[in-house]
């Protein structure tokens, strides 16, 4: 063809068109209306149908077989016919080897040597909608997983505002299961007085010295408040910065009532133990503490003697004639009677460690910690006279007319052994004082070396 100016102006132009035509990574057809048949298409158009040039002369898109269904075609036929033009259809095309693909169709009726053809610009999404598709697939799993936890998994953004959130959320904070909870912020399931703590906690978060869980008091939609256990997490964008939060929210309370309850038997259990322990070394019949709390006073008292050299002196009592006390008036008048020498000896023993035991039978333990033998002999007569003043009758005694008792004496000192050395000198001044006349006291001789 021969170009004036004009012409070659309009050749440059058809020229670019051409070009921009075969550059389109979408494909370009040009296909008559009536049967389908090629005209003209784009190097992408080729690569979608499969075919070279040559192949495709003569030939059309039903020929070829390039729709996937026929009435696809019909359908998008039809609406050109009645519209002239059609965007974004999306349909399914296939291959010369069969392989098929999803398109994105636009195109428009254009009149060419008086005929209706058409130009069709197609996009190929196959891999877009595999993406979406895996996308969902993905979405559905993580959804799953979601709504499989018994735990409530609250997505918000960084505001608080709900994005994503867990079946769990529904029944954990009473809402009915269509109740669109994304409508709320996460300040609407804690209670007011456990904002400004729960938001420093996320403060910290971002500062990175936030270590899990929090407990907070949790709020129902009926307003009734529970315990819950909140763990969160930042959800980071792809360059690294934080742009969601996630909690998994637990609901705590039976598990509170638990460890409360579990709280409450240790504490009864501990109280048990402790009564139970008072009771293995307290002698029933006087309150008193028996031979066992007796023993460990006794023997614990001696080791500090022996390393810290702190004296201390002991008293053994032994009440007169009980044999026939009881004889005469009766085994619970002497029962009686054991008591009240018991009551008399706590209250006239009155400093803080001195410690009073029934040592068995009538006879009487009286430990006095930092006392010495003459301090000891005091408290000694002490103990006399008060038994005297209880004014006893013992109308058998031949000692007096009431109940009287007799004391030995024994202080600690370097050359014993162990405190049952100590016990074998006062066991031996009490037998003193018995001999002496008895209703008194008697104090054992100071032995440095040997008891024998
Ligand atoms: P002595 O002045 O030499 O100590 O004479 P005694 O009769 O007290 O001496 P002995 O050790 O022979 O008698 C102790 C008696 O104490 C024997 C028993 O009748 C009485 N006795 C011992 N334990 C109990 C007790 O738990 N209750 C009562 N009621 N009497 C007891
Ligand atoms: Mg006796
Ligand atoms: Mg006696």
């Amino acid at each position: 063809m021969k170009c004036d100016a004009a012409s070659v102006a309009h050749c440059d132009e058809l020229e670019s068109l051409r070009q921009v035509f075969n550059a389109s990574p979408d494909g370009v057809f040009i296909t008559r209306m009536a049967d389908g048949r090629f005209v003209d298409l784009n190097a992408a158009a080729l690569r979608m149908t499969g075919r070279d040039r040559l192949e495709l002369n003569d030939t059309s898109t039903i020929a070829t077989q390039m729709w996937c269904s026929s009435a696809d075609r019909e359908q998008f036929i039809g609406q050109l016919a009645q519209d002239g033009s059609c965007d974004d259809r999306e349909y399914r095309f296939q291959r010369k080897d069969g392989g098929q693909f999803s398109g994105l169709v636009s195109a428009r009726v254009v009149t060419i040597r008086n005929e209706p053809h058409v130009v069709s610009v197609i996009r190929d999404i196959t891999a877009r909608k595999e993406a979406d598709e895996k996308l969902r697939d993905q979405e559905a799993l993580y959804r799953s997983i979601l709504d499989a936890s018994p735990d409530d998994i609250t997505i918000t953004d960084l505001q608080g505002r709900l994005i994503i959130v867990s079946r769990a959320a529904h029944r954990i904070f009473g809402y009915p299961t269509d109740y669109d909870v994304t409508t709320l912020t996460i300040q609407a399931f804690i209670v007011p007085e456990d904002h400004i703590r729960a938001k420093e906690n996320i403060e910290r978060m971002y500062d990175g010295t936030y270590f899990g869980p929090n407990h907070y008091k949790g709020v129902r939609r009926d307003g009734s408040v529970f315990d819950i256990e909140v763990n969160s997490g930042f959800i980071h964008d792809i360059s690294g910065k934080p742009n969601k939060i996630v909690f998994v929210v637990r609901d705590v309370t039976e598990r509170i009532v638990a460890e409360r309850k579990i709280q409450e038997l240790i504490e009864q259990l501990e109280h048990e133990k402790a009564s139970a322990q008072a009771i293995a070394m307290t002698d029933g019949l006087t309150g008193l503490a028996n031979r066992r709390a007796l023993d460990r006073a006794l023997q614990m008292e001696f080791s500090r003697f022996k390393r810290f050299g702190s004296a201390f002196s002991l008293l053994l009592l032994d009440i007169d004639h009980f044999k026939r006390f009881n004889d005469h008036y009766g085994h619970l008048a002497g029962d009686d009677c054991l008591r009240k020498v018991a009551e008399k000896l706590t209250a006239t023993v009155g400093r803080l460690p001195d410690l009073v035991a029934r040592y068995g039978g009538e006879e009487f333990v009286v430990i006095l910690p930092g006392t010495d033998a003459s301090g000891a002999a005091t408290v000694a007569w002490r103990i006399v006279d008060c038994v005297n003043s209880l004014a006893i009758p013992h109308a058998t005694s031949e000692t007096a007319a009431c109940l009287t008792v007799s004391l030995g004496l024994a202080t600690a000192t370097s050359g014993l052994e162990s405190h049952h050395d100590l016990m074998l000198l006062a066991d031996r001044a009490l037998y003193q004082a018995k001999a002496q006349g008895r209703n008194r006291v008697a104090a054992a001789p100071r032995v440095s070396a040997t008891l024998v």
